[in-house]
Parts: C-alpha cells; sequence; structure tokens
C-alpha cells in the first residue's frame, strides 16, 4: 500500500491519483477535518446574526491556468462549488486605500476553500481516509519503508518540509541528504484574523492588498468572497510581526483592529473577533520542478514548495505529479 500523509489539496490529489490508477492508498492527516491550509471555519457565538457564516482563514482564493486544474475549477464551477469571486482588488499603504489592480480571475467558494479539499476527497473510498491521525514517524530501514511502523511500498509527504523532516526518521544517509537539500526552503508565518461587524462600515471592496505596512499585508472582504455579503472581514498579519508572536498570537490583535480601522477607515469596532495561526504559511521560494520521489527510496515530496509554488494551484499540481511518478515507478518494478 502506498500511504499519503498529508490532507491538504497536494496530499488529496496525490492519493486520488494513485487511487484512479488502482493503486491501493491510505491517507492520513492529523487534522478533525482535511484541507491543511485551505482553511474554513464556521462562525459561532458571534451574538450577531451572522452565526452560520462559513470564513476563509486560511487561502484567501484561487487562481487557474494550467490546463489540468482549470478543468478541475470548471467542474467545481459546474456544480456550484466555485465561483468566479473578482478580477481586482484594491491596494493600500498604510495611510489607506490607494487605488485599484486588475489581474487573473480569483476563485472563491461558497461553502469554504476546504470544501473543495472534500470534494476531491469524496472520490476516495472513505477508509482509506484517517483524520485525527498524527504521523508520528516515517522509516527506512534494512530495505523496509514503514510510516509508524505500518508497512508501505512508497509514502508520500505532502505537507510543508519543515512538517516533512520532522517525521522523517531516515536511517539512509543518501536519502538524508536529498531530503535536507529539498527540504532547505524557508518558511514564513502569517496570523488570519476574523473580525465580525454589526454592520456593513467600510467603502465596498473585495480585497486589499497592503503594501509597505508593518501589521498588515491582505485584508479580504468574506461576505463579498462569500457571496452573503455579510460583514466579515479578514486580515492577514505581517510575517515579522506574526514571527515575533508565534507563542502569542492573542496580543497582536489589538494591533491588527487598529490597522484595519486605519488602514479601511472602519466607523464600527467589531463584535467578534478571533485569530488562527499559521507557522508555515508559505515558502519563500519554490522549486520549479513538480515534486521529489527519492531516486533510490520510495518516498516523495509534494506541497506549494514546488511546480513554481506557493499557491493552490501549485500544491494541486505537485500533488498530483507525485502520484503519477509513484504510481510510474511502482508499474516500472513489477
Ligand atoms: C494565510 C494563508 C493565505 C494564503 N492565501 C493563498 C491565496 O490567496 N491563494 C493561493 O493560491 N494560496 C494561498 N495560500 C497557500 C495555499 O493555502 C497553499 O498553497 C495550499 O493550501 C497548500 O496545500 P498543501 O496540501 O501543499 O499543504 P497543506 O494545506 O498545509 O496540507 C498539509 C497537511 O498535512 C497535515 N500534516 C502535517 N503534518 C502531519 C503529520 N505529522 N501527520 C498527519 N498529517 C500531517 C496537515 O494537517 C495538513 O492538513 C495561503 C496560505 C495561507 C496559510
Amino acid at each position: 500500500m502506498v500511504i499519503v500523509v498529508g490532507g491538504g489539496i497536494s496530499g488529496v490529489a496525490c492519493a486520488g491519483e494513485l487511487n484512479a490508477r488502482g493503486i491501493a492508498v491510505q491517507l492520513h492527516d492529523r487534522g478533525h477535518k482535511l484541507g491543511g491550509r485551505m482553511a474554513s471555519r464556521v462562525i459561532r457565538d458571534s451574538e450577531t446574526k451572522f452565526d452560520g457564516h462559513i470564513v476563509d482563514i486560511g487561502a484567501s482564493y484561487f487562481t487557474a491556468s494550467a490546463e489540468s486544474f482549470s478543468a478541475v475549477v470548471a467542474d467545481w464551477q459546474s456544480r456550484g462549488l466555485a465561483r468566479g469571486w473578482t478580477d481586482s482588488f484594491h491596494l493600500a499603504t498604510p495611510q489607506g486605500v490607494a487605488g485599484v489592480r486588475g489581474g487573473p480571475m480569483r476563485f472563491a467558494a461558497p461553502g469554504g476553500l476546504r470544501s473543495l479539499v472534500a470534494d476531491l476527497a469524496s472520490k476516495l473510498p472513505s477508509t482509506q481516509i484517517t483524520s485525527n491521525h498524527s504521523v508520528e514517524a516515517v522509516s527506512f530501514a534494512g530495505d523496509h519503508l514503514t510510516v509508524d511502523e505500518v508497512p508501505a511500498i512508497a509514502v508520500a509527504l505532502c505537507m510543508p518540509d519543515p512538517q516533512a523532516r520532522a517525521i522523517l526518521d531516515s536511517k539512509s544517509p543518501q536519502l538524508e541528504a536529498a531530503i535536507e537539500a529539498t527540504c532547505g526552503v524557508v518558511w514564513e508565518p502569517t496570523f488570519a484574523v476574523t473580525a465580525v461587524f454589526q454592520n456593513t462600515c467600510w467603502a465596498p471592496f473585495d480585497g486589499v492588498f497592503v503594501n509597505d505596512d508593518a501589521v498588515l499585508t491582505w485584508i479580504a472582504n468574506d461576505g463579498s468572497r462569500r457571496g452573503d455579503h455579510a460583514p466579515v472581514l479578514v486580515a492577514h498579519v505581517d510575517p515579522v510581526l506574526a514571527a515575533g508572536h508565534l507563542a502569542d498570537p492573542a496580543a497582536v490583535i489589538p494591533i491588527v483592529l487598529a490597522a484595519l480601522q486605519r488602514i479601511l477607515a472602519l466607523t464600527e469596532q467589531p463584535i467578534w473577533v478571533d485569530i488562527q495561526r499559521w507557522t508555515y504559511a508559505r515558502p519563500l521560494i519554490a522549486w520549479a520542478d513538480e515534486c521529489y520521489l527519492d531516486d533510490d527510496v520510495n518516498i516523495g515530496l509534494a506541497s506549494d514548495a514546488w511546480a513554481g509554488g506557493p499557491r493552490v494551484e501549485t500544491a494541486w499540481l505537485s500533488g498530483t505529479a507525485l502520484g503519477q511518478r509513484i504510481a510510474e515507478r511502482l508499474a516500472a518494478s513489477t
């Protein structure tokens, strides 16, 4: 059996590709739900009428340029799971909003981005998915590959490289050297702060790229993204500020609220606020190769640090490519 570790979009794409090629696969994710950084949550106990609103607290949106991923997105659109959100965002300086910039179509999901990973996973038999399973050790010794002592013919580690390195208990110096080289990418953190208001108290916008600010890099209008126009904002924190508060994210909430007020000229205070920490939000560089599969040992890496990432689309491309390469490797060895 091939074991895929990681139930974000790269892992689910990898497992899906293997399954489609008739290869027995088991996917483990440590989370309660699949999705990884395509994370969505439901607002509860906000004491507003917006309880039940789904908010994206990880990736904000996704783009599609490769033909293969565009076909997946078209299928999601045809079933109402994804929709074109916008092709233009506002720009801001620390002093406030200052212009609009066009770009590619950004897609959103009415049910939250996590619902798209769940849709891909629904094509796998449910017995092949284990949630709430934090893998402790992927080992290779004496020609035996195991995941938490369960034998595997191949292992796909589909997650940020520091998380992959943490569970790789390799006894092969060559593999260790290769992984060390490919995992040498620095990942930056962020926090996503969700703020629910009683009313919309800002000028219309979809999203704002904030430049040269010490507190915020991005603000999403989640009501516009969702399409229900709920007065919900999600602000992403500057990686340097986040790095200094990884042990105590809540400490930055007042700083973030002050920055939102300053940049958007808000006329109300939020009623409900929450913060999500992302220790490994995105890699600072990404490899052009789509994935890594070791020459000697059937251990591979896929994530948004590959295929030119760091984006949802490249994570899907990376996981799909690793699934294909593992399948080809196994076919060649039989
Ligand atoms: C705040 C934020 C904003 C972003 N904005 C955008 C955006 O607007 N557009 C865009 O395209 N991309 C964006 N991204 C990037 C996008 O989210 C990622 O590129 C993509 O989701 C990566 O998917 P993945 O499957 O490679 O990794 P992940 O989604 O991180 O999945 C890895 C999975 O591995 C699991 N895992 C880790 N260790 C273990 C273990 N030991 N055992 C079991 N399971 C384990 C985790 O639980 C997780 O589910 C953003 C990311 C963040 C954090």
